[in-house]
């Protein structure tokens, strides 16, 4: 088997690199950064990310492994002092494959239109104050957004930003969307729904911001700045993120032991 690793760079990942690569190539694996079938990253789920971008286009080959360097995380589901015993189930056994959605998003501007994927979130800001958007669903005028901007995750990302924006939690069999808003203003002239909206996947969102308007992109970790947007579309993307999953860990025990903790 061949794998790439990635890790966050401070000391205990790059050390746990270290000690992943010398039992790997004692087992038999090899380094392969260019078309890995397995990309293991060390760190945290902000790893995992970085892991997903480097190689969102080869998302059919490969499957990722995360291996958290703290807590358990969402995508980081080994910690550190069980790289051995991971290693040897890679050899001794066939993994579960399991798949997660991710969001497509498609910006127009005066440049053309451009793609992105997310495995967490796209996130719509302005630069200058205030974010004023048209929200359409299924290419219907839904309602007009006066705030400090939106949020549209994924299932997977519905426990990262959207959550902290007291969004739902998605289990990620689904495949959907949530739309959630960043500090709205609501008042008797400016109006929304003021609730997290969640889409199936055959539906889909279109943001029409001022094209005016200078806008902070964020997608994932990633953040840029852009101008002459004249629409944004989102919907759930035809392509997953495949996960090698060599013990189980359901979702819910994930959600609970990251965010309520101690016993029931
Ligand atoms: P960061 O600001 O250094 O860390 C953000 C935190 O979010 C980290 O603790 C990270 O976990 C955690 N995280 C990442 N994905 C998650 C998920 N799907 N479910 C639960 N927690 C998650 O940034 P980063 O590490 O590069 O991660 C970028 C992410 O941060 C964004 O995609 C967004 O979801 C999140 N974020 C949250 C807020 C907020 O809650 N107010 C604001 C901005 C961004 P690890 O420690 O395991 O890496």
């Amino acid at each position: 088997m061949n794998y790439a690793l990635l890790d966050r760079g401070d000391r205990l990942s790059r050390a746990l690199a270290e000690e992943f690569h010398a039992l790997a190539e004692a087992r038999g694996f090899k380094v392969n950064d260019v078309s890995p079938e397995i990309v293991v990253s060390i760190g945290g789920d902000g790893t995992l990310l970085q892991a997903f971008h480097r190689f969102k286009n080869q998302l059919e080959q490969v499957s990722f492994i995360g291996i958290h360097t703290g807590h358990l995380g969402f995508y980081a589901d080994w910690k550190k002092g069980e790289i051995a015993e991971l290693l040897d189930l890679m050899v001794s056994s066939e993994p579960r494959k399991v798949q997660y959605p991710l969001l497509h998003i498609e910006i127009t501007s005066s440049l053309g239109k451009t793609d992105f994927l997310a495995l967490n979130e796209f996130t719509l800001k302005s630069v200058d104050g205030t974010l004023v958007a048209a929200l359409h669903i299924n290419d219907e005028p839904f309602e007009m957004f006066r705030g400090d901007g939106i949020v549209i995750s994924t299932p997977t990302g519905s426990t990262g930003y959207n959550k902290s924006l007291g969004g739902a939690v998605i289990h990620p069999s689904l495949e959907a969307l949530q739309i959630a808003e960043i500090a709205s203003i609501n008042n008797r002239v400016y109006r929304t729904l003021g609730s997290s909206v969640i889409l199936p996947k055959h539906h889909h969102c279109d943001i029409v911001p001022d094209s005016e308007e200078e806008l902070f992109i964020g997608i994932d970790h990633l953040v840029m700045q852009m101008s002459t947007v004249s629409n944004i579309t989102c919907r759930v993307a035809d392509d997953k993120i495949t996960f090698a999953r060599y013990r189980p860990f359901p979702f819910w025990n994930r959600v609970r032991e990251a965010f309520i903790g101690g016993s029931v």
